[in-house]
């Protein structure tokens, strides 16, 4: 059936849908854009502290390692963990918390879990022997398999925990990096690698008055036990039984915890900007027997490379072995494109088909909430009303359910958001709602500047700062090497395969990359490496031959998956990856790093 005749069959009107997300969308759109949020900074400098590990003095450090790495996240311990095997002994991390792995050793927040499923999530699985214990693991374990690497490969060692880096400069005379940092450390490294991770500064909103809240408060990645009781892994908050708690965002992070607070919480008022799509989770227990029938060797690369190629548009991804929210999508728009005749599959047609899918798929998440939510307001209240892909689509078996709770409470703000903060609570619509706790699940800084939240400047050869090569965006090749900044790896999606659906396995790739590379420079007895000019540009001309990418349109409703819909400027027609998508860049890297001649670096 075509997908018109598929169309008036359902008797979808498609134009008065759009119509609704544009309507929607239209409501939310501010002028400010990112300058909404403000940085935990100044009066609220607190917010950024540490709940978890008390501040350890130490000497400063004016060392020389062969490997410095900055970030002790799953970038870092990757990284760092590929070094060690290939023979490199002295890898340093300098991480900022107070313990390894970045995202999941801060956000501990109640009901975290990974929401891509734990056996592609979770990396060096295999190395380490571990088998996850649920479909989407918690965080406490994944914190732990955090951990597991930094021991099992000696990462602890020469770790700078609480520590950031200021700034790193390139010392051409002794071909070595000089690292500074906040603790008064001036270390050298032969190398270094930058994995800050795409989602480490927590914001908050700029609503009138957020200063002057006399109640507790807090960001959800600093959770605070101490007040709320209970921990991590789930016992409960029994000191918010005689609290009212008021939680302000509806983004991933508060579908995850809202559960929590409903159960523990006097009162719980959820303050709602943009409801998400929360679909069918379906979590459950991994069966022992089951995994140990599937962890031959090599396992683990398998499932990434299936996981991959389900979440791409192409054809070939027969066998689906996660089975998930993220591939049953894909499958959707693939059944739904090769429904169209070859000779019919053009781009409008592979588009509208598109858009069927995602308006059925929409449709099953919009009447989910109706099923689930007994209370008929509050259920409209949730419904999602943009295309799946325009914000972080959400799983979860019982979101929706909380507010069944009868102490739990919607208050929704029509796409206004809160109008005020003041001593006593929250305001919308000019009703005051007290509270004893005010909890921020705002997120994270995406759309500002690299090195806002990098947090340092590098300064490369004849002292060229990194703020400079990038000034009209970022160049390198393979996401990894900067022409002017030798023996310097960058551990990220970007310029990359770009596969945001599974940022760890982006991660892991570009480690066994940088320990391939560092391999040889030993066995060539190279002190430097670095890009050359030509093979950059054509690197980044590639990568600007390609259809772009922004997570999602401009015209979806606002959010950091579209730079909160204002225009992100040319710097950032930059943050893409391989034109022809993440399965292939695998493969192209792979055969990369096959040859063994490294085409595109010069070794000195
Ligand atoms: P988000 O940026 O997704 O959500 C922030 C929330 O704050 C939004 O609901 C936003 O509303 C709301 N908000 C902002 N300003 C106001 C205001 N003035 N009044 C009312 N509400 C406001 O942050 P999250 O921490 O939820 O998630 C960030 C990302 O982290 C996720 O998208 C995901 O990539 C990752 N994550 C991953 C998880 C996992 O893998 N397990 C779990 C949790 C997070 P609006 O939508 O209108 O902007």
């Amino acid at each position: 059936m075509s997908t018109a005749e598929t169309r008036a069959k359902s008797g979808v009107d498609l134009g008065a849908v759009r119509a609704k997300y544009r309507e929607e969308r239209d409501k939310r759109l501010r002028p400010d854009g990112n300058e909404q949020y403000l940085e935990l900074k100044g009066q609220l400098s607190h917010y950024a502290e540490d709940p978890y590990t008390p501040r350890v003095e130490r000497a400063p450090k004016t060392d020389h390692v062969s490997f410095a790495f900055i970030g002790g996240g799953f970038a870092g311990l990757v990284t760092g963990a590929r070094l060690k095997e290939a023979g490199i002994d002295d890898v340093r991390i300098v991480e900022k918390g107070g313990d390894v792995g970045g995202t999941w050793y801060w956000n501990r927040y109640p009901g975290a879990q990974c929401d891509t499923a734990s056996m592609v999530y979770m990396p060096l699985l295999e190395e380490t022997g571990h088998m996850p214990s649920e479909k989407y693991a918690h965080a406490p374990e994944i914190l732990a398999q955090c951990q597991r690497i930094a021991k099992q490969y000696g990462l602890y060692d020469n770790a700078l925990l609480q520590t950031e880096v200021t700034e790193l400069e390139w010392d051409d005379a002794h071909k070595r990096w000089i690292v500074r940092t906040n603790r008064g450390d001036a270390f050298t490294a032969d190398y270094i690698g930058i994995g800050t991770g795409p989602l480490h500064v927590a914001k908050l909103p700029g609503i009138p008055g957020i200063d002057l809240f006399k109640g507790h408060s807090f960001h959800t990645s600093r959770w605070d036990y101490a007040y709320t009781g209970g921990d991590p892994s789930g016992a409960p908050m029994d000191k918010l039984k005689d609290k009212r708690v008021g939680i302000i965002g509806t983004g991933a992070t508060s579908v995850q915890c809202v559960p929590h607070l409903a159960r523990a919480a006097k009162e719980l008022y959820v303050f709602q900007r943009t409801p998400s799509s929360v679909d069918v989770r379906a979590n459950a227990p991994i069966d022992p027997d089951w995994f140990a029938s599937i962890a031959e060797p090599g396992w683990q690369q398998r499932w990434l490379e299936n996981f991959t190629l389900n979440q791409t548009a192409g054809p070939g991804a027969a066998e689906d072995l996660v089975q998930d929210g993220w591939t049953d999508l894909s499958r959707r728009i693939r059944a739904r494109v090769f429904d169209i005749p070859p000779e019919e599959r053009t781009i409008e047609r592979i588009l509208s088909a598109w858009e069927e899918s995602d308006y059925e798929k929409m449709e099953e998440i919009r009447r989910r909430a109706e099923t689930i939510v007994k209370d008929g307001e509050t259920a409209d209240k949730l419904k999602a009303w943009y295309r799946q892909l325009c914000k972080r689509p959400c799983f979860h078996d019982s979101y929706l359910q909380a507010f069944n709770n009868p102490s739990t409470r919607l208050i929704d703000t029509d796409g206004k958001g809160v109008e005020r903060i003041t001593e006593k609570g929250v305001v919308v619509a000019g009703r005051e709602y007290e509270l004893d706790c005010l909890i921020f699940a705002s997120g994270f800084e995406v759309g500002t500047s690299w090195k806002r939240r990098w947090g340092f400047d590098v300064v490369g050869r004849d002292g060229v700062a990194l703020s400079d090569h990038w000034a009209d965006g970022m160049r390198s090749l393979h996401g990894i090497h900067t022409y002017g900044f030798p023996n310097m790896f960058i551990v990220g999606p970007t310029q990359g395969a770009n596969l945001i659906s599974n940022v760890p396995h982006n991660l892991t790739d570009s480690a066994r990359t940088i320990a391939t590379i560092m391999k040889h420079a030993r066995d060539q007895g190279a002190k430097e490496v670095e890009v050359t000019k030509e093979a950059e540009e054509a690197w980044v001309s590639l990568l600007l031959s390609g259809p772009g990418m922004m997570l999602a349109s401009p015209d979806c409703t606002p959010g950091y998956y579209n730079n909160e819909g204002q225009d992100p400027g040319p710097a950032a027609r930059f943050f893409v990856g391989y034109p022809a998508g993440a399965v292939a860049y695998f493969r192209y890297i792979d055969d990369w790093r096959n040859k063994g001649d490294f085409e595109g670096l010069a070794f000195r």
